[in-house]
């Protein structure tokens, strides 16, 4: 009885959900578009084991989201009536034979109700820091028992669905800073720039150049000038809220869009992150300071990325211009228009 209660206490200890997040949360995979290898996985599993539905799942704050899915409508329920809650606390393989039997699920919303779950088997997906981002998962609206073969073959289809999570990390991050990269920070404002404009939400782009950067390397070495570069990745970390997306774009230059705000908090997004790299200092080299430029675009109506990353450049270039250490806000671009 003892060994029971002590071992339920060893898992509830384990069991490190902010950590969880924070891992997550590194990812930067909540809310990104279809990508062809968790498509291809969701389809194999689902024609392999005959299941209606199929999905890899990941467990954030108050939602599991959808990378993937087969049989189902929608790309995220709420957390609390998820069974992928439950598969994500157990270091194993999570079976639910027939939810109705089941007083933890036989009032569950998605049991009662679309998609009508009757039985559900989910692998956690364990990533090489340990932590349990999410499963994946199959689901079937008959009760069904499943056999040792078929959870073997899940939980080796959940092993690929982790080595394509890795993949993605190294693919789209850079190394120096963990940033996105420039194709991977391109791609998920493209994605919020739809979003803002199917729910006419505001939203800005700030484009961060760092000031006479070529002569920090040429002082102080490159290796101070790495360092330069991760602490101006901390501030903008540290300065922005989860939902903005942020990038090095390349060298010196960093990007971020701000996400559901109008430009005037953009601005001030970028005036405090400009006074904040401007306030760093560096107790092993204490000559050194440094400054950035920041030029700032705001979303309109049928502008796409690239425009806004135009009018953000022009921006900076001008703050530039008049000295450097500043922020200036775009021009309104000139949207195309259908004689040209
Ligand atoms: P400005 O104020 O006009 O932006 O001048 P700048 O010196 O910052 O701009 P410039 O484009 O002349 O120099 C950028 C330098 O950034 C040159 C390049 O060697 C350096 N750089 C690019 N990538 C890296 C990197 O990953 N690490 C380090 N240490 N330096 C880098
Ligand atoms: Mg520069
Ligand atoms: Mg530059």
């Amino acid at each position: 009885m003892n060994a029971v209660c002590d071992l339920n206490h060893f898992a509830k200890a384990k069991f490190d959900e902010p950590g969880r997040q924070r891992a997550l949360d590194r990812l930067k995979v909540v809310d990104s578009r279809a990508e062809p290898p968790f498509e291809r996985i969701v389809d194999l599993v689902k024609t392999t084991l005959n299941a209606p539905i199929c999905a890899v799942t990941l467990v954030d704050n108050d939602r599991q989201w959808f990378k993937a899915f087969r049989g189902l409508n929608v790309d995220h329920t709420p957390r609390d009536v998820a069974f992928c809650d439950h598969a994500i606390r157990a270091e194993a393989p999570f079976i639910v034979e027939d939810a109705t039997k089941d007083a933890r699920f036989a009032n569950n919303p998605l049991v009662l109700f679309e998609p009508h779950i009757r039985a559900y088997l989910g692998i956690p997906l364990k990533m090489p820091d340990g932590y349990i981002v999410g499963t994946l998962c199959v689901i079937y609206q008959e009760p069904k028992a499943f056999s040792e073969h078929e959870i073997a073959i899940l939980q080796n289809f959940a092993n690929l669905v982790v080595g394509e999570l890795e993949l993605r990390t190294i693919a789209f991050t850079d190394g120096l800073t963990n940033l996105l990269s420039r194709k991977a920070w391109r791609d998920r404002v493209e994605a919020e720039i739809d979003r803002a404009g199917r729910y006419t939400n505001a939203g800005s782009i700030l484009l961060l150049d760092l000031d006479h950067f070529k002569s920090i390397n040429d002082t102080y070495g490159h290796d101070v000038g790495d360092l330069v570069l991760r602490k101006t990745a901390e501030i903008v970390n540290a300065v922005l809220r989860k939902h903005d997306i942020v990038g090095r774009l390349g060298g010196e230059e960093f990007a971020v869009c701000v996400a559901n705000a109008p430009a005037s908090v953009g601005f001030a997004v970028a005036e405090r992150l400009r006074a904040q790299i401007a306030a760093l200092a560096f107790p092993d080299h204490p000559g050194l300071s440094c400054s950035a430029s920041i030029g700032v675009a705001a979303f309109e109506p049928g502008a796409t990325v690239d425009a806004l990353l135009k009018q953000a450049d022009e921006a900076l270039y001008e703050a530039k211009r008049m000295g450097r250490n500043q922020v200036r806000m775009g021009e309104s671009a000139a949207l195309p228009s259908w004689t040209d």
